[in-house]
Order: structure tokens, then C-alpha cells, then sequence
């Protein structure tokens, strides 16, 4: 996978929609430089040794609300990369009509080959170096990849207690005003605090856009074969939520490789709530050939990753990391829709080639955009001092993607255009005046 100026890709993107559309170029140029690259350096002591880690908060753009991003522990997190993110973030909140601006955050690390306690440590030291530009009002992080609630919750057990010395040390420079008020608005994606359906809010929504696209295409969701790659937060919420709405999953997969089940030739649809219990228990998904209210091996066999994208599916849904979807396999995908559930999964080049032979793609910022308005919603009632059931949430979110799929595919009929470029010119006509 080729992350590299994944950034620059990002911005190539909007400039393209920006030309054909007549926006103006400077003021475009302007909105992609972000407002604020903070990189900070993350000792962390390991008992034999010190090793220094880096992080990153890259603030994008608050025109529409305080910044808003997830924090990301990744071998692969670079300053890059989070630039990238950051901006989509900016662009995602836009698409979904909610009052919050962009930003994205990370250490590069590997977190699986720390222990709790370095976990741990890390995750408040973090909080330590960033302090200065968080806050319930500026810039308000979240879970990303190989982050969860109990790391946030840490971050926010830290946030609080600087948050309490600031305020006792008034006249140092902080904002106390800000950090004193509701400070458990300062993150979401709590456990303590938390919305009640943040964790399957990003799957959820996925699903609610995939209805949405499927009701416009006049297709039956239980004619339809999915394949999901990533099986974690968004993955294995958006391949549950759709089971349960008839859409057969017949493959999903994790960093280690993917399972699907056949009958000689045809896929059997495999039993997600049973795929995920084996996986809870076993730690990977290999051997989870779950379908029918058992899992067995008949039938059952592992796949890559790279395998599992080329699938003969009609829709294909990358929940796992950025630009798996290339130059290098585009000509061998053949699922007919795309749902972009991660970040960036398709580059720019296979995305023209792609939408040149009718596949149908919805852009991350739109399909993902269930993680940031859950995210608001936890806001919303840490800041009101209320909760949300998580039915209520669950019908919140549902009514505000309903209606950004429609502003999305209105835009795109009446620009004669697709739904990603549709996407991008919603965001930019909100972002840019
Ligand atoms: P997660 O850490 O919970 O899960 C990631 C999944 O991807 C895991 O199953 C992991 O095994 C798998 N994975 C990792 N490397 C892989 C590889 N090389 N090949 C195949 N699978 C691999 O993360 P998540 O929260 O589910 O996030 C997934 C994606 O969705 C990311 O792009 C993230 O930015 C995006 N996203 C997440 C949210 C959210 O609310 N969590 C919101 C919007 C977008």
C-alpha cells in the first residue's frame, strides 16, 4: 500500500472540482493549508531503554465549529498523513451540515507491542504535549484506528486534572474559562460519559447510506453480496447492521487476512454476530467460518486482503486503511458499488478509472460521517448535561445522513456528476465563500 504524499492526492482531488466548478483557486489554495501542524516528540520510558515517539494534532480549519478529529496509534501515522485526514474531516462535517470544523491526530506506533501501562502512559503524555490547543471549544479529539474508549478515557482523566491546574493557576496563559467549562467535552468517544451509541455510530451510518443508494438504485438488499475488509470499529459494525437489513456478507477480513465460506462455487453468507464471538475469543478472524448458526470448516477458507478486494461481490466496503484500492488493482475489482467506510481507501487514479466503467462510488466523507455526528451528538449532551438513549441517537444520526445523502445525490443529478465529486463541491460550497 503506497501512502505516500497521500496529502498532496488529497488535495489534487479538490482542486480538480474546484477548477471545473469555478472556484476560485486562491481562496481553495488558502482553505487546504491547515491552520495549525503541531508536532510533539513523546518520550516514553520502557524500563532498559527511553524511546522517543512522535505525535501529531494538525487543526485544519474551524470556519463552521471547534476543530473535531480522532487520534490514531499507527506505525504508519506521519505528519502527511494526518494532514490528509485532517482536511477530510473538515470537508466530512460540511457534507453532514453539523457545526464543527476539522483537525486529525496521532503517534506513530505500533500500540500492540506496548503493555497496558505503556499504553497508557503514552495516551496521557499525548494529552500532556497537545494540552494548550484542546479544549471543549477548540479542538475536540476522538477514537481512530487502534484508539478506544479506554484510551480516551485516560486522555480525559489527564485533560482534567491540567485542565484543574490551569484554572488554579489563572494568569498562566490558558483559556481557563473554556477549560473549566464541561471538560468531558473535551473528547468523545468516552466510555465514562459517552453517547451511548458512539461506538456503532460510524457502521451504522455506513449502512444508512447504503440504504439510501440502494432504495435510488431499485435493488434488493437480499440479492446483494458484500464484502467488507476491516473487521474492527467501523468494519465489523457496518457488516452487522447491514446483515440484519438482508444484505448477504459473504467476506470480511482483519489485518491478518480475510474468511469466506463456499458451497462449491457460491458464497455462503456468513453469520457476523456468531464471526465476531469466534473473534473476541480467538483474537483473529482466521478459522471463523461462521454461517447458519454454527461455525465449522466445511467450506470455510482464509484469504488476503488483496484477495478479498478483487472479489466477484456487487459491493465492495474497504473499513480498514487508506489507498488499498490503486493503481496497481483497480482493473480487477468488480464489485459495482464502493462504499468508502475508511479514510481514503481509493486513490485518485483509481477512483477516475473506476467511475469511468459505471462503479459507484460514495466518498468517505459522506459514508464515514455516522463517527462525526455521533461525535457531536456526545458533545451536545456533555455540554447540555443530558444523554441520548441509544435509540434517539441511533434516529438522530439516521434523520441527518438521510438527509446529506440527499443533498449529495440532488447535487450530483443536477451537476450531471457522480457522487464523490458531488460530495466534494457540497463541502466546498459550505467551506468556501
Ligand atoms: P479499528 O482499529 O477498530 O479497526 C481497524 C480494522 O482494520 C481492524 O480489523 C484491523 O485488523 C484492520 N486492519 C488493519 N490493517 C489492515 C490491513 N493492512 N489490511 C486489512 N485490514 C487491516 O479502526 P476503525 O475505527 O474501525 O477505523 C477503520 C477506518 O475507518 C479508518 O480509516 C478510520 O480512519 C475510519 N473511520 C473511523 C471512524 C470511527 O468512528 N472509528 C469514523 C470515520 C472513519
Amino acid at each position: 500500500m503506497d501512502n505516500s504524499n497521500i496529502y498532496q492526492k488529497a488535495k489534487q482531488d479538490l482542486l480538480e472540482v474546484g477548477k471545473k466548478y469555478n472556484i476560485s483557486e486562491d481562496k481553495l489554495e488558502e482553505f487546504l493549508v491547515p491552520d495549525k501542524v503541531l508536532e510533539v516528540k513523546l518520550p516514553l520510558n520502557l524500563g532498559s531503554e527511553i524511546i522517543v515517539f512522535k505525535g501529531y494534532r494538525i487543526q485544519h480549519n474551524n470556519k463552521l465549529g471547534p476543530y473535531k478529529g480522532g487520534l490514531r496509534f499507527h506505525p504508519q501515522v506521519s505528519r502527511d498523513e494526518t494532514m490528509a485526514l485532517s482536511l477530510w474531516m473538515s470537508l466530512k462535517a460540511a457534507v453532514a451540515g453539523i457545526p464543527f470544523g476539522g483537525a486529525k491526530g496521532g503517534v506513530t506506533v505500533d500500540p500492540k507491542v506496548l503493555t497496558e501501562k505503556q499504553l497508557e502512559e503514552l495516551s496521557r503524555e499525548y494529552v500532556r504535549k497537545v494540552f494548550d490547543i484542546l479544549g471543549p471549544d477548540k479542538d475536540i479529539p476522538a477514537p481512530d484506528i487502534n484508539t478506544n474508549p479506554k484510551i480516551i478515557d485516560w486522555m480525559v482523566d489527564e485533560y482534567v486534572k491540567l485542565s484543574q491546574k490551569a484554572t488554579h493557576s489563572a494568569g498562566s496563559g490558558q483559556d481557563v474559562k473554556s477549560q473549566k467549562s464541561q471538560p468531558y467535552a473535551a473528547f468523545t468517544g468516552k466510555k465514562a460519559h459517552g453517547l451511548s451509541a458512539r461506538i456503532e455510530s460510524t457502521g451504522f451510518g455506513g449502512v444508512i447510506v447504503l440504504e439510501k443508494l440502494i432504495e435510488k438504485l431499485n435493488l434488493n438488499p437480499k440479492e446483494l453480496q458484500v464484502a467488507v475488509m476491516g473487521f474492527g470499529n467501523v468494519g465489523y459494525h457496518f457488516a452487522d447492521f447491514a446483515s440484519k437489513k438482508g444484505y448477504k456478507i459473504v467476506a470480511v477480513s482483519d489485518s491478518k487476512g480475510g474468511i469466506v465460506k463456499k458451497n462449491k462455487d457460491k458464497f455462503i453468507p456468513l453469520d457476523i454476530p456468531l464471526v465476531n464471538e469466534c473473534k473476541q475469543e480467538k483474537g483473529s478472524l482466521a478459522g471463523c467460518y461462521c454461517a447458519g448458526g454454527v461455525c465449522d470448516t466445511r467450506g470455510g477458507q482464509m484469504i488476503t486482503n488483496e484477495e478479498l478486494l478483487e472479489l466477484p461481490v456487487d459491493i465492495l466496503v474497504p473499513a480498514a486503511l487508506e489507498n488499498v484500492i490503486n493503481e496497481n488493482n483497480m482493473q480487477n475489482i468488480k464489485a459495482k458499488i464502493i462504499i468508502e467506510m475508511a479514510n481514503g481507501p481509493v486513490s485518485p487514479k483509481a477512483y477516475h478509472y473506476l467511475v469511468n466503467k459505471g462503479v459507484i462510488i460514495v466518498s468517505d466523507i459522506l459514508a464515514n460521517s455516522g463517527g462525526i455526528v455521533g461525535s457531536y451528538l456526545e458533545w451536545e449532551q456533555n455540554f447540555k448535561n443530558m444523554k441520548f438513549s441509544q435509540k434517539e441517537a441511533l434516529a438522530k444520526i439516521q434523520s441527518i445522513l438521510e438527509k446529506s445523502f440527499d443533498n449529495v445525490w440532488n447535487l450530483a443529478k443536477k451537476n450531471k456528476t457522480n457522487l464523490v465529486e458531488a460530495s466534494y463541491l457540497l463541502a466546498l460550497e459550505k467551506l468556501i465563500k
